[in-house]
């Protein structure tokens, strides 16, 4: 069985594409390198196309027997800026994906998908049920994909899952992939950072929402972790799940919140050093908690998050030792 993953030079995709090997499937990796990067393919073999390339794409898809998509542009703060840029790539350009793996016949799609879905939620802990009222572009675009997905399930027998994600982070435990962003926004490898000295100080976007501490709480859940529910995913297609057509939405987190300060403590507890910081406004778009429900993906899938905070936050430290050795040695 073959699985092309679409966006597995990235940081998600490319997990991915390593925990699907470790299942025993046959990994093709398709990627135009515009935000993934060569090395974390390394191993696998790499077709460089664009997803709204359909020559390129075709004789690829002739040869897989399912898709996994995680080509999307992904940074909130910029689809606000340009949202032109993430509708072309995350709503045309995967329209256009999804229209090839159609005319190849292929019936089996894993959507990573993604928490921006239910914007401002009224309820915590969030449940699949919950009002999708996306707040900006990028979550915006990851609905409308969701809904094609859906209509395709319904005209034309296309069987999807969605999968939610809440706030991936962690590397990979063989140390030879993890989290790469250029630019990186991300508030676990920002605090690492600033902890090493070699990062800025870290700013803290607001100490003022209702939460416990002052500050955001997040659902935080390893990528390999996530990586494991996608092989799920699969299988559960595989297994005639959706028989006929259909599709679903699955959140992926794991039912606990860590506030910003909890993250820095532990970046502490990890690194053994002080994170510099300071506080700064809040960041537009933010909503004070954001903790999923993962109750439908143990129920469908058998998937429970097994690895905790620390197991994040090390393994993102041992990712970004290794790196800063390298570049030492360079
Ligand atoms: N955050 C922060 N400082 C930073 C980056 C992030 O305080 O430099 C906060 C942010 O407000 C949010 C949480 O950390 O509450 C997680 O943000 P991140 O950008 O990592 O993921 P997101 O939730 O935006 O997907």
């Amino acid at each position: 069985m073959a699985i092309l993953v679409v966006g597995g030079a990235g940081y998600i995709g490319s997990h991915a594409a390593r925990a699907l090997r470790r299942s025993g499937y046959e990994v093709v990796i398709y990627d135009n390198l515009s935000t993934g990067f060569r090395r974390l393919t390394r191993g696998f073999e790499l077709v460089e196309g664009d997803i709204a390339d359909e020559s390129r794409l075709r004789p690829v898809l002739a040869r897989v027997d399912a898709v996994m998509h995680f080509a999307a542009h992904a940074y909130v703060g910029e689809s606000v800026e340009n949202p032109r840029k993430y509708f072309r790539n995350n709503v045309l350009g995967a329209l256009s994906l999804l229209n090839s793996v159609l005319d190849a016949g292929i019936r089996r799609f894993v959507f990573s998908s993604s928490c921006a879905v239910y914007g401002i939620p009224e309820q915590i802990p969030i449940t699949e049920q919950a009002r999708r009222e996306p707040v900006n572009p990028y979550g915006a675009s990851k609905l409308f994909f969701e809904n094609a997905l859906a209509a395709y399930g319904r005209a034309y027998g296309m069987r999807s899952v969605s999968l939610r994600y809440f706030n991936a982070a962690g590397a990979d435990e063989s140390g030879e992939i993890g989290e790469i962003h250029e630019p990186e926004t991300h508030l676990i490898p920002l605090a690492l950072a600033a902890s090493t000295g070699n990062g800025p100080e870290l700013e803290i976007y607001g100490c003022d929402y209702p939460t416990r501490d002052g500050t955001c709480v997040r659902d935080y859940i390893h990528v390999s972790d996530l990586a494991d529910a996608h092989v799920r995913a699969l299988q559960y297609l595989e297994e005639d799940g959706i028989e006929g057509g259909g599709s679903l939405a699955i959140n992926l987190g794991t039912g606990r919140g860590h506030s910003v300060l909890e993250i820095v403590r532990a970046a502490e507890n990890a690194t053994g050093r002080r994170v510099g910081r300071k506080v700064g406004p809040r960041r537009p778009g933010d909503p004070p908690i954001l903790v999923a429900d993962p109750a439908k993906a143990q129920s469908v899938l058998g998937w429970t998050a097994r690895r905790n905070l620390d197991d994040i936050v090390s393994s993102a430290w041992a990712w970004m030792r290794k790196n800063l050795d390298q570049r030492m040695t360079a």
